[in-house]
């Protein structure tokens, strides 16, 4: 298996360091607001890189944080006037239900920030002693050049960036890329107590104390949209170097961004949409589809026509899984070896550095497979067997029974719509015998048409 390994800037082959075994750590959202489905990507994308490996046999510990402690929240409660703990809390339990609604399962372990400060205490502490840190005038800060290869995950030099950070010089740090591990408190500010006095610790200790509290000194995979390998795993990087010489993850992984018109979905931008809103409208697999249709790392549009697509792409999975009936021989002992190669092929575009959108051109092939006419019932059942288990593999699928008995394909409903049609010239030819006839057909199939001043509408029978 290859994976782009942001530290070395190409496909590595993906060797864990304990074999059988994957510690994976994806960045997790800072609970100040509802989030949006710019950042359901890499939530989304972490869970399907979790659910492959599961499929693989691995055993896999992921952790995925909650930042409950940074300005954004602080300010937040303040424009609300109410406490840090509140929006956090308030958030923290939306970010649950919402990745609920994206089937996205949960991490093995959610850290919060807040449970781990004595530990982001010890780690600014021992860095201090190490003379990788210095306190001044209460805050603390990581010393860049204290350590050898600061800016290699990110390709920076440090010259570049003592330049850029001059503009805004803080006469405090000793060099102006030096980086905040320890913020003093403002009158107000929630605070805790430490040897530099009342303060927070700052996001990239955050991270690094809880990735390795749970996972160990260096790890397999740690995760995030590319905005995050620089400054955040930059710092979380030279936090661990300076504390053992050891690398904090082998494989460093980013997302491209969702894109709005060309330009970064995100909260400053005030372009997003937040995926509960987005979710009254679309179902969670037409967003799953969409993303995965994409490889993680390029950038993706969001726009309505392509959410349209990702819609009418879908409804060939299930449409083919109509045909066969798949319900009925989902527990039957059916032998799918024959599409062997089918599973090989998923196999290999996923050991691609996970190319999703590969994987779902086999998955088509298998649609065409179910739909053949000169396939037997056996080999068509084979293959719709086949396609529910690599599809199941990505998430989707799921209540494949409901959404099969509940949901009508585009072919159904065109026919549906026909029907009304014909009812209504039958109406307008004062032949009520048969406009009553399609009323009554339609009904005995589970069909339910009303008349309403805009027009027949219908429904599936409850
Ligand atoms: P945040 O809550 O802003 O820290 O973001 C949580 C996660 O979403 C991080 O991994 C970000 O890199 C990622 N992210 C934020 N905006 C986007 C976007 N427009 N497209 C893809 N990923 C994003
Ligand atoms: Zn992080």
């Amino acid at each position: 298996m290859k994976i782009y390994n942001t530290m070395t800037r190409k496909k590595d082959d993906f060797i864990p360091i304990t074999e059988g075994e994957i510690n994976m750590y994806a960045c997790g959202p800072t609970v100040y607001n509802y989030f949006h489905i710019g950042n359901a990507r890499p939530f989304l994308f972490f869970d399907v890189v979790r659910r492959y490996f599961k499929y693989l046999g691995y055993k896999v510990s992921y952790v995925q944080n909650i930042t409950d402690i940074d300005d954004k929240i602080i300010e937040q409660a303040i424009k609300e006037k109410t406490n840090f703990n509140e929006i956090a809390e308030r958030y923290t339990k939306a970010f649950f239900d919402d990745l609920k609604l994206l089937n996205i399962n949960y991490a093995d372990f959610n850290p919060k920030a807040t449970e781990y400060i004595s530990e982001m205490i010890d780690l600014i502490n021992t860095l201090v002693v190490k003379g990788n840190a210095y306190e001044s005038n209460g805050d603390v800060y990581f010393s860049v050049e204290s350590i050898p290869n600061y800016g290699k995950l990110s390709g920076k030099n440090l010259n570049e960036l003592q330049a850029g950070a001059r503009i805004e010089a803080n006469t405090q740090k000793k060099n102006p890329a030096d980086f905040t591990l320890w913020k003093k408190a403002k009158d107000g500010e929630p605070s805790w107590d430490s040897p530099w006095g009342a303060g927070r610790p700052g996001w990239h200790t955050e991270c690094v104390v809880m990735s390795r509290k749970i996972l160990g000194q260096t790890f397999d995979i740690h995760g995030g949209g590319v905005d995050l390998i620089f400054p955040h795993h930059e710092n979380e990087l030279a936090q661990a170097y300076a504390l053992d010489g050891e690398p904090l993850a082998n494989y460093w992984m980013h997302n491209g961004f969702l894109n709005v018109d060309g330009n970064k979905m995100s909260k400053s931008l005030n372009n997003f949409f937040t995926t509960r809103d987005i979710m009254k409208d679309y179902d969670p697999e037409v967003i799953r589809f969409f993303f995965l249709s994409k490889h993680y790392r390029s950038p993706i549009d969001f726009n309505e026509e392509i959410i349209i697509e990702s819609k009418k792409a879908l409804a060939n999975f299930y449409s083919a899984f109509s045909s066969i009936d798949i319900i009925n021989i989902l527990d039957q002992d059916i032998d799918i070896y024959e599409f062997n190669e089918a599973v090989q092929a998923f196999k290999e575009a996923m050991n691609d550095d996970f190319n999703t959108a590969k994987a779902l051109a086999v998955m088509f092939d298998l649609v065409k497979e179910i739909k053949s006419k000169q396939n037997s019932l056996k080999k068509q059942q084979a293959a719709a067997l086949t396609l529910y288990e690599l599809g199941q593999v990505l998430g989707f699928f799921v209540d494949l029974e409901d959404r099969l008995t509940n949901s009508v394909d585009q072919h159904a409903e065109k026919l549906i719509e026909l029907m009304i049609n014909y009812r209504l010239e039958a109406k307008q030819e004062k032949n009520y015998a048969f406009s009553d006839r399609i009323r009554h057909d339609l009904s005995e199939i589970g069909i339910e048409l009303q008349d309403t001043p805009q027009g027949t509408i219908w429904k599936i029978k409850e």
